[in-house]
């Protein structure tokens, strides 16, 4: 009889190139993958039986007849449990998505495809009596019994089993997916169907082949999602896996280290050293975390996965770890990193997703200061949710009238009048209550949505001016905050021009603060083709929270500001340390100098007050002069015209 083995040699050349590809990844073995790793050995290995059972048959009549039988039983007991594997490998994969309740139906499925092979085996070892597979006759020739073809059948009904699992859970299926689990079969059924009428081209192996690449083109490789540069899974696999143990309500800690200002690292020492501080990082991790699975959660962000109990000395470990030097190649630096932990099952709220618990825990990490620990808590979980709330009022903000204005008068050291007063935004929503600027901003700014929060501050700032003037009052002066996101928006200048000439708003009446971080990272150039045109309509510009940022000075000196508003904290220092006397007063002669003038915020005693006098500042702002005004408040003081007495001070 003669077999044509060619197509198993070729299948088996392709099952070692996916083995030496899926080699060398440091993810975390689920039992899919490892019954993925193990089909490929199992695969390899009935294909070399194949081989030996068909050449065993071409030297039929010169070899005892023993050898033949034992070739072939073999071959027919290994080889079906071959597509068994596979068909299971889907299972695994269809029992992960569907929800628990469906796990009984696995079961089902396990237990009747286990028992249809088992019943197989039977008939194979039953046909060494019977010869209803196979049998030689007294001549040596191989003669088909009549249950010759049992296997295909086998493989065709457990193909059907594995299809009806998929059929039943497809809602819980990604499509893309679904659809390849579906093909693979078909593929399969149509070789086995090819095989059935060319029996003696043996194909077995090339469909065993055909279905290992398909899942490890499509799942294997997709789903392990290997992060490049350091060869740990990435965030796609780590989010899977932790939705995974939720699922099963395991119980596992998770750590987030996440590295601060890891961008200096990258500016300092170029991308590549960068790079390798990220692998050397991980490799760490690794390292120290014997029993944790390592992320790349995100470009400077790792996490480690525990099986429990909690590894309460190996996250010390981590944190130590940071306090020493990391060297790669010749270059030694201390990195700094903020931590959050996580346990699952997350009992303050097992609904709550893990990686938005883990998200904010490193915020607050971050918020508190460099090098930080946040565990999970109660208190993470309240800030999740006022966030959620504040995100809902905030979008709604606008329409439900929740904003008013404040304004609060920024007074002349010299003469005691008001020279500006500053439009601070405030929110009472009737379900949060009032919420601070210093919470929603920040919040509005994420959300994409403070260009039209500062269209409407400019909006009523120049609705009031313009009311007054109706009324016969005079005008004040009015700074509104501008955030830097509203800067680096092409039309904003467009909007603010439209807004000034609306309310035909006189020059010099309408003033820009800009904090310092509005700046970072925009060109010189940019910056002035922003400033320079609403210059030229009459608009000034302030520099605000001085002495917080990074100073730039030489930078900030070109812009067009006509004032320095010198932050609080600088003052609220003042009042401990006498250097910080000299301070302040070195800094109000250089802005001085430079030709600005010189704004200190945060007034809140005589003393202050009288110091900044002394030392010939401008301007002052603070509780101690006056607090913010209501609007009616401050629309009312304006009629009988705002002073401080200073008096007091100057006598
Ligand atoms: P800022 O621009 O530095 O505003 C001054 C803040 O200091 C105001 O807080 C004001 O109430 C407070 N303040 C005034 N005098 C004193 C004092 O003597 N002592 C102390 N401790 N604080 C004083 P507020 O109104 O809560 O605003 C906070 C921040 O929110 C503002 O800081 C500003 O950055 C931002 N903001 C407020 N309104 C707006 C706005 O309309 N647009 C934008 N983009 N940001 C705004
Ligand atoms: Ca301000
Ligand atoms: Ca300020």
């Amino acid at each position: 009889m003669y077999w044509n083995a060619v197509p198993e040699v070729i299948a088996i050349l392709v099952i070692i190139l996916i083995m030496i590809n899926s080699h060398s990844v440091h993810a975390m073995p689920s039992t899919r993958d490892k019954l993925f790793k193990f089909s490929l050995y199992y695969t390899c290995f009935c294909i070399l039986l194949n081989l030996l059972a068909i050449q065993a048959l071409s030297y039929v009549t010169t070899i005892p007849v023993w050898v033949n039988i034992v070739t072939n039983t073999a071959y027919f007991i290994f080889y079906p449990p071959a597509p068994l594997f596979f068909i299971f490998y889907i299972l695994f994969y269809v029992y992960e998505l569907a929800p628990q309740k469906h796990h009984v139906r696995f079961r089902i499925f396990s237990t009747i495809l286990l028992s249809s092979m088992f019943i197989y085996i039977i008939i194979v070892f039953l046909n060494l009596k019977f010869g209803w597979i196979f049998y030689f006759d007294e001549n040596r020739n191989y003669i088909r019994g009549p249950f010759n073809r049992t296997s295909l059948v086998l493989a065709i009904f457990q193909g059907i089993v594995a299809l009806i699992a998929i059929l039943l859970e497809r809602k819980y299926l990604d499509k893309f997916f679904f659809k390849i689990i579906i093909l693979i079969p078909l593929f399969s059924f149509t070789i086995i169907t090819l095989q059935i009428f060319y029996i003696e081209v043996v194909l077995t192996g090339t469909a065993m082949m055909i279905a290992l690449l398909s899942l490890y083109l499509n799942f294997q490789t997709r789903k392990i999602s290997v992060d490049n540069l350091t060869q740990y899974s990435n965030r796609e696999t780590f989010a899977a896996n932790l939705e995974k143990l939720v699922r099963l309500h395991r119980k596992v800690t998770v750590l987030v280290v996440s590295l601060d200002n890891f961008k200096a690292i990258n500016d300092t020492f170029g991308q590549k050293k960068g790079d390798l501080f990220i692998k050397a990082i991980a490799n760490s991790l690794h390292e120290i975390c014997v029993k944790g699975q390592v992320y790349r959660y995100s470009g400077d962000e790792f996490a480690v996965i525990f099986d429990n109990p909690l590894p309460q000395k190996c996250i010390e470990e981590v944190i130590e770890r940071f306090k020493n030097l990391w060297v790669v190649e010749g270059v030694s630096k201390r990195l700094s990193a903020s931590f959050a932990t996580l346990q699952l099952p997350f009992k303050v709220d097992p609904k709550a997703d893990p990686i938005t618990l883990l998200d904010h825990a490193i915020l607050t990490a971050k918020n508190q200061g460099k090098g930080q620990l946040v565990n999970c808590d109660v208190l993470i979980l309240q800030n999740i949710r006022r966030k959620n709330l504040l995100t809902d009022r905030l979008l709604q903000a606008i329409p439900n009238n929740s904003f008013s204005l404040h304004f609060q008068p920024i007074f002349s050291l010299a003469s005691g009048k008001m020279g500006i007063a500053e439009a601070l935004l405030r929110m009472k929503d009737p379900e949060m209550g009032s919420v601070t600027p210093n919470e929603f901003i920040p919040l509005a700014e994420e959300l994409g949505i403070i260009g039209d929060l500062g269209q409407w501050v400019l909006e009523q700032v120049c609705r009031m001016l313009d009311k007054l003037r109706l009324q016969g009052k005079e005008m004040p002066t009015i700074s509104v905050n501008f955030s830097g996101l509203q800067f680096t928006d092409s039309k904003t200048v467009k909007n603010i021009l439209e807004i000034i000439e609306k309310y035909s708003i006189p020059q010099g009446k309408i003033i820009i603060e800009l904090t310092e971080s509005t700046f970072i990272g925009t060109l010189f150039d940019d910056a002035l083709s922003v400033m320079k045109p609403l210059i030229a309509h009459g608009i000034n510009f302030h520099l605000d929270d001085f002495g917080t940022g990074y100073s730039n000075l030489s930078y900030m000196a070109n812009l067009p500001f006509t004032c320095i508003k010198i932050d609080r904290s600088i003052l609220l220092n003042a009042k401990v340390h006498t250097r910080q006397h000299h301070f302040i007063d070195s800094i109000i002669h250089i802005v001085k100098q430079m030709g600005y003038c010189a704004i200190l915020e945060g007034v809140e005693n005589e003393e202050q007050l009288a110091y900044l006098q002394e030392i010939g500042c401008d301007m002052a702002q603070g509780y101690h002069l006056s607090p913010p005004l209501e609007q009616n408040e401050f629309e009312a003081a304006i009629s009988q015209g705002i002073y401080y007495p200073l008096t007091k001070i100057t006598q």
